[in-house]
């Protein structure tokens, strides 16, 4: 029979991985929470309507990366592309947003419909916090704090923060003007995304990959030079908090963000480790989101992270090499010490003991070469006449200690100790 092959874009986490995944996953709980960031969990699948009127219709997501079909009541739905639009839908449907301050964050998959390559998936994690409530800039800066914390704790050096502002909307009109007057005049030379953004949404043309695209913009109007006001003042504020508190950052002025709901400041943090995927995460304000999708307006600013590419940088970075080994191995011998052998793995894990036991049988010499294989500290080894006579026999994996015979009563307490003095 032929064999059936997952989707194309979308990997399985197998066994030998997850426990990398599972430490990075575990250091954004600790850090988001440190902040005061509560979980939200929304739905994979949301009404299509709910990303063309938030993401952009003139975007790439929207245009050509959404997984949208019609259910069989006829309704339009996709699988989230993101997550703010649907955290912002959920505040407002839930009434958890108008006069309200909420820190949230979650985490999990999303789907676009790229060209699969490395750190580029059709499936992929994003981790990402909003802050919904705050006009800034003060929540901006602790936003940056919470990714910078968060790169700290994971042993990871090599990010570079990139930060813009779009500033309000009217100087961000009068750039728009500037912009479109200057790229007319190229028009035939921009790439044809750019050609068909140029007239409706001519600020996306500065996220234009297109080399040619790219040269041209190098000569185009600077957006900073149009920011005034407030924007420019809370701008200069950020940079100054971003600076006291030892956040490296470099202005971007051509930094735009590839949704269309981004208004104040924006940031995104690279890498050169990952080739040619470099953004790890990136962000910005969004006050004119929640009005958009029909609430009360609601000033809002977060982040998303691409956990794939976090856990690869993870694991390049050497501090982060750890592992998925069990402390101990038990060894089950003979047709009448089964219960027993599960009995004692039991209060092993009760102690806080990683432990797995050898089901299914088989050898000694088979049963302890798992047990090697297994990179266990300890292995224990349980017989018939262990279960008759109420001990079991422990023998280090590591070390040349010798074997010891251990009252059941006892085990947890000794295999405890003995693990401690093997990590000297
Ligand atoms: P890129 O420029 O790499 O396409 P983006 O601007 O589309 O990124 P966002 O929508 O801002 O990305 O998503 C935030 C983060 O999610 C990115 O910085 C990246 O780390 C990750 N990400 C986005 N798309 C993918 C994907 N297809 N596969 C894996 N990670 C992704
Ligand atoms: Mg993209």
């Amino acid at each position: 029979m032929e064999k059936i092959k997952s989707v194309r874009g979308m990997n399985d986490l197998l066994p030998g991985r997850s426990d990398v995944w599972y430490r990075v996953e575990r250091m954004i709980r600790e850090v988001v929470n440190s902040y005061g960031y509560r979980e939200i969990r929304t739905p994979l699948l949301e009404r299509t309507e709910l990303f063309k009127r938030s993401i952009g219709e003139q975007t790439d997501i929207v245009e050509k990366e959404m997984y949208t079909f019609d259910d069989i009541s006829g309704d339009s739905l996709t699988l989230r592309p993101e997550a703010t639009a649907a955290c912002v839908r959920a505040g407002i449907e839930h009434g958890f947003l108008h006069n309200q301050q909420h820190r949230l964050w979650y985490l999990g998959p999303m789907f676009r419909r790229e060209r699969p390559q490395k750190g580029r998936y059709r499936q992929f994690q994003q981790f990402g916090i909003e802050a919904l409530g705050w006009p800034g800039p003060d929540i901006d800066a602790e936003i940056m704090m919470v990714g910078t914390r968060l790169w700290r704790r994971l042993g990871l050096s090599q990010l570079t923060l990139e930060i813009n502002t779009l500033g309000d909307p009217q100087s961000r009109g009068s750039y728009r003007e500037a912009l479109q007057a200057y790229l007319g005049r190229y028009r035939e030379d921009l790439d044809p995304d750019s050609q068909r953004r140029l007239d409706r949404n001519p600020l996306r043309i500065l996220d234009s990959k297109a080399p040619q695209t790219q040269q041209l913009l190098e000569e185009a109007p600077d957006l900073l030079s149009f920011i005034d006001g407030k924007s420019k003042d809370d701008f200069s504020l950020l940079q100054a908090i971003l600076s006291e508190n030892g956040i490296k950052f470099k202005v971007n002025s051509k930094l735009v963000r590839g949704l269309d709901y981004y208004t104040g400041p924006v940031f995104e943090w690279t890498t050169d480790l990952l080739g040619a995927q470099s953004a790890v995460c990136a962000g910005g304000r969004y006050d004119g989101l929640v009005s958009q999708l029909g609430g009360q307006p609601v000033p809002a600013a977060g982040f998303a992270c691409g956990v794939e590419r976090l856990v690869e940088v993870y694991e390049t970075s050497a501090e982060s090499v750890g592992s998925e080994q069990p402390d101990v191995w038990v060894c089950v011998i003979g047709d009448h010490s089964m219960s027993y052998a599960l009995k004692n793995a039991e209060k092993l894990r009760d102690a806080g003991i990683e432990t797995i036991i050898n089901c299914g049988g088989g050898a000694v010499k088979r049963q302890l070469r798992r047990a090697d294989q297994s990179g266990a500290q300890l292995v224990v080894v349980i017989g018939d006449d262990e279960s008759m006579n109420g001990y079991v026999t422990v023998k280090s994996l590591r070390e040349d200690g010798g074997q010891t015979q251990v009252n059941e009563s006892n085990l947890a307490d000794y295999v405890c100790a003995r693990l401690r003095e093997e990590q000297k």
